[in-house]
């Protein structure tokens, strides 16, 4: 595909590393499909190569300036960006999205798994420390994704007994800023010998207790572990694994917020909702991340105070991405916590 003319709008980023994630795995499977070919990526960090004028002074940022990317675009003036909620903006909203838009779409580059990609005029650009490698600075998606759900919805606060169930980056990560929000008890769970590597490495983010839900009980280690009844906070971030929610009610102390982020992807076994009645409990779903928690994961990757640099990470050309994203599916062999194509 060939590069656009910039004119006053628009920029052009040529792309140092494109993280990946679970919405990369289910477009690759299938299991999402949007019904026409696109540049897959929207967890991108690059540098601005060309930006037209008006851009410049609406983004901030100019030539030469190292940026990630939103995957929302915000137009700035209808009513959900003017009150903070730009994901639901009327001129984008979720048909808009960075690694999801038609090649037809000019000029096609819309997306991470690339050399360069296209910044439209609507686009929103954090900036990144030149002092964070490409692929930990990538990591401002799921780290921001973190924040949001183990911290800013549940409003976790000093003394919290927290249970984070999974432990991808994004519940690794949602376990450190508990932590930093003053949680005094962390669990994280796993399920299976898959997760085993991945629940080793949480410690370093917080976790006082790790728990393979296959082998234990986490009700059970959390009332023995902790001293309490149950937990105040508990995030479920599990992918494809409908019956966690069932265990988040069960791991829930009464007044406890529950949050549930990404898709369960099938209805949940045993679930009554009475429990929600008798612990009056509040639920509360987690569409994405937004600027405000990735300003913050860039600051705490960029701190350095939790070991994101060192998680377990496997790194690609364009030439391996199949190969990558089939290893992050779960389609080879125990993937890493992370996955990121550098082009
Ligand atoms: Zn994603
Ligand atoms: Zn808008």
């Amino acid at each position: 595909m060939a590069l656009p003319e910039v004119g006053e709008d628009g920029g052009i980023l040529q792309v140092e590393a494109c993280g990946l994630c679970g919405t990369d795995h289910e477009l690759y499977t299938g299991a999402l499909n949007p019904g026409f070919a696109f540049v897959p990526g929207h967890e991108v960090v690059g540098t601005i190569v060309e930006i037209g004028d008006r851009s410049r002074q609406r983004w901030g940022v100019g030539e030469g300036d190292r940026v990630a990317v939103e995957v929302f675009q915000s137009c700035r003036s209808c009513r959900a960006c003017r009150s903070g909620t730009y994901r639901r903006c009327e001129q984008h909203g979720l048909a808009d999205m960075y690694g999801m838009i038609s090649v037809d779409r000019q000029p096609g580059l819309w997306g991470g798994y690339a050399t360069y990609q296209y910044l439209a005029p609507d686009s929103m650009l954090l900036p990144v420390p030149g002092s964070l490698p490409a692929e930990v600075a990538v990591a401002f998606n799921p780290v921001g994704a973190g924040i949001r759900w183990g911290a800013t919805l549940p409003g976790t606060k000093a003394g919290d007994v927290v249970a984070v169930l999974g432990c991808g980056i994004r519940g690794l990560a949602a376990a450190a800023a508990a932590r930093v929000a003053g949680a005094a008890f962390v669990m994280v769970t796993g399920a299976g010998e898959r997760d085993h590597q991945r629940l080793e490495q949480a410690g370093g983010f917080g976790a006082d207790v790790v728990v393979d839900v296959l082998e234990e009980d986490p009700v059970a280690v959390l009332r023995a572990r902790s001293g309490s009844a149950g937990a105040d906070v508990v995030i479920d971030v599990t992918a494809k694994a409908p019956s966690a929610f069932t265990q988040a009610m069960d791991l829930a102390a009464p007044g406890a917020s529950v949050v549930v982020a990404g898709t369960r992807g099938g209805e949940v076994p045993g679930f009554n909702p009475d429990v929600l009645v008798y612990k009056e409990l509040r639920v509360q779903g987690a569409l994405g991340v937004d600027v405000v928690a990735y300003s913050a994961a860039l600051d705490m990757l960029a701190s350095g105070r939790f070991p994101f640099a060192e998680l377990s990470r496997c790194t690609a050309g364009l030439d391996e991405a199949e190969e990558l994203v089939a290893t992050m599916a779960g389609e080879r062999s125990s993937p890493p916590v992370h996955g990121v194509i550098v082009p």
